[in-house]
Parts: structure tokens; sequence; C-alpha cells
């Protein structure tokens, strides 16, 4: 590096897509000593927990709490509906996708991948013939990732229960929503979903280690059915606890329940319509500056209609080898770290350093994604990587005039 980090030292901003920025306010509330987890305070507290969640999930459903991470919760979910031998259909558009049908196929279930490339939502019409060329039901479930992280392709959740519905099929919506809880709208109940996973890292902006399994009562049901579930991840006594430790199946992650009582507690506050319009307004600002950026130059949005896209991570291509130069740069001279481009191009292949990627979920406002914008301007600037102008101009506008 030619120039010192003379603008380095303030507070630093993680802005990858997860873990997200905590709080002050979480990690103030995750600041104690141990409490006592047989009785009190503690026990009280987490029965408060359940009732918060399914409110951001919009579910009257049940949510089991798990000790792990978004990894954990898709094995959760499998493992209570999903015997060996039994078929699951997963519509992919992009690496997340594949990450969860490799652990239904590892836990001995026949995987039926389709696949959409990396820039393009599912196509809910192939999915709907699949659907209906199924005349035995042999697919217990399709497992759909609302928005994949690595293209950040937003799914049309609502739309994959209409093509179940359309053919008449009985296989369980499972939706992975560990990107786009509490940023994107999610309806879980209102558009048919029977089983949600979650994260606690992303938009619930609380350090990771805790997994949400929400389900219905016809997940329920299919769980009963169940031959065998392993013990750890059963979500039947998780999700009604006679005793306190019935929750985690053992000690509780006693101080992420505070930093998630309090994350709650935020999101809340503001209220999950306000939650996902300041998401959505903040994901334009971005838009509207790649846009620019992008007019002349080799930056580009990785999905290029906007009605498919997440509004809590973006994925850029940046031509080889800029994208990884651009993130070495901010990280080093503002402090700044953007998130590398996952899943986009193989690790070693020089074409990797051509992605990167932008987390703009949970705890994030007008200027710090102003603070983002004019970071990776200053980087584009640096490195002579040819851009349009009016990056900053057109984010503002956005914000501004709403
Ligand atoms: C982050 C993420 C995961 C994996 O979560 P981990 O906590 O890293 O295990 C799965 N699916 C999606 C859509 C994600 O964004």
């Amino acid at each position: 590096m030619s120039m010192p980090p003379i603008a380095r030292f303030g507070r630093e901003y993680l802005a990858i897509p997860g873990p997200s920025v905590i709080p002050d306010a979480v990690l103030q509330a995750m600041h104690r000593g141990a409490p006592n987890i047989y009785a009190g305070a503690l026990v009280d507290m987490a029965a408060t927990l359940g009732p918060d969640l399914k409110r951001v999930a919009r579910t009257v459903g049940h949510v089991a709490m798990y000790i792990g991470n978004g990894h954990a919760a898709w094995e959760a979910a499998l493992a209570n509906t999903i015997a060996p031998g039994d078929t699951v259909l997963v519509p992919a558009t992009g690496r997340f996708a594949h990450g969860w049908a490799d652990m239904a196929e590892g836990l001995g279930a026949e995987v039926q991948i389709m696949d959409f490339g990396k820039r393009a939502p599912m196509d809910m019409d192939q999915i709907e013939a699949a659907l209906r060329a199924d005349t035995s039901h042999k697919i217990k479930a399709v497992l759909a990732v609302h928005v994949d992280t690595s293209t950040s392709i937003r799914n049309d959740i609502h739309a994959v229960r209409k093509a179940l519905d359309a053919a008449e099929h009985p296989a369980l919506l499972m939706a992975d929503c560990i990107a786009s809880l509490a940023c994107d709208h999610f309806e879980m109940d209102a558009w048919g979903v029977d089983v949600m996973v979650a994260g606690c890292q992303k938009g619930l902006m609380v350090p990771p280690g805790m997994a949400f399994v929400f389900f219905n009562d016809k997940a329920a049901q299919v769980r009963a059915d169940m031959a065998r579930v392993s013990r750890y991840w059963d979500w039947t006594p998780r999700a009604n606890p006679e005793e306190f430790f019935m929750y985690w199946n053992g000690t509780a992650p006693t101080h992420h329940l505070y930093g998630l009582r309090t994350a709650l507690d935020i999101i809340h506050t503001e209220g999950m319509e306000a939650v996902w319009k300041r998401h959505a307004l903040l994901a334009r600002a971005i838009w509207a500056a790649c846009d620019a950026w992008g007019s002349t130059g080799p930056l580009e949005l990785n999905v290029a209609d906007a009605a498919h896209r997440s509004v809590a991570v973006t994925s850029l291509r940046l031509e080889a080898p800029h994208a990884t130069a651009l993130r070495d740069w901010v990280e080093h001279n503002l402090g700044l770290t953007l998130g590398i481009g996952l899943g986009m191009a193989p690790p070693g292949d020089p074409a990797w350093h051509g992605f990167f990627r932008l987390g703009h979920m949970g705890h994030v406002n007008g200027h710090m994604i102003m603070g983002l914008l004019g970071g990776i301007e200053a980087g584009l600037i640096a490195l002579d990587i040819p851009h349009g102008t009016g990056a900053l101009e057109a984010a503002a506008q956005v914000i501004g005039k709403g």
C-alpha cells in the first residue's frame, strides 16, 4: 500500500452479509455475570422470546430454539421432517440452496436439485411442472431459500406455495430466511410456509450462536409421523418446554438470550413494517449508487432486475482483480470491511477476485450507508478503477427524497 492508513482509526464498520453490526444496546445487555439458569429472571425472560420471535416471522405456529448457526437450523428442520430415502426438491439460485441440499443428502435424503443459475430467481412454472410430474408424491418437502446470500437473489416464497397448491402437491414448504428475516418482507402464515429457518446473527443483530426453526401444525404432524428423530434436534420439547432446560436440551445460551431480548425490543419498537421499509430504502440508495458507478467501467449489480434483489445483501461484479483490491483497500485505509464474493467463482480461480458483496442487514441507517458508499467511492478513486460519477449524489437523492 503506497498510502499510510491515515483515515482508518475510528469506529470500524463490518459491512458483510452476516454476522451483521451489533447494536451497542445488545452488547451492553450481554455484558453481565453468569445468571442462575434454574429459576428467576432469566427463566421468566426466556418465556417472552418465543412470542416476539413469532411476531417477526409473522406466524402463530411454533418456534424451537437451538444453540447453533444457520447450518444447525438447516439440519434441525430436516431432522424433524425428512427420513432417509425421502425425496426433497431444491430449487437453487446460488450457493445456499446447494448447502441445504447437501445437508439433506447427508441425512440420507434423495435430493432433486433444480438449478436456476446465479443471476435469476426461481422459475415457478418449472417448479410447478416438477411437482405435477411427481404423481406418486415422493417429494416430501421443497427447500426454498428466500434470499440467497451469495447471489443476492430474492425468491418469491409465496409463489412457491401457489405452485404447490396448483399442482395439488402435499409436500412441506420449507423456507430459509436466514439472510432475510427482519430485513425483507416475509409472512410465514399468509404465504403458506410450513417450516422456516433463521439464525440470530443477520437481521436479528445478535452475535452468531442461536438458530431458530419455526413450524406450523402440518409440519408438527409430519414430525409426529416420523419413525425416529434424533433427540438433540427434536423440536417438540423445545417448542413446548415443561422445564426451562428443555428449550435447549441442556444449558441455556444465557448471554445470547439477553442479547436477543434486547434485539427483539429494538425490532418491535421500530415495528416490522418500518424495519422492512428502512431496508428497502437503503437498498435502493445502494443500487442507485451502483448504477451510477457502473454507467462506465466494470462495476455491475449481479441481479439486473430490482424486483428480484434482496434488500439485505448486494452482490457485485467488479472485474478481477479489482474486487479483492477494493476490499483490501477500504479495509486497510478506512476500517470498512466488505464481503467476499461467495460462490460466484471457485476459490483459487483468478476470477474469484472479480466479485464482492455488501451487507446491509439489521442495525444500519442512512448515514452508515452513505459512509459505506463514500468508502467504496474513495477506493475506486484510489485504485484508478474506471467508474461513473454521481453515485453519492444518486444515493443521497434516494435517501433524501424517499
Ligand atoms: C448465512 C446463511 C446461512 C448459513 O448460516 P451460518 O450461520 O453461516 O451457518 C444459510 N442460508 C442463508 C440464506 C444464509 O444467509
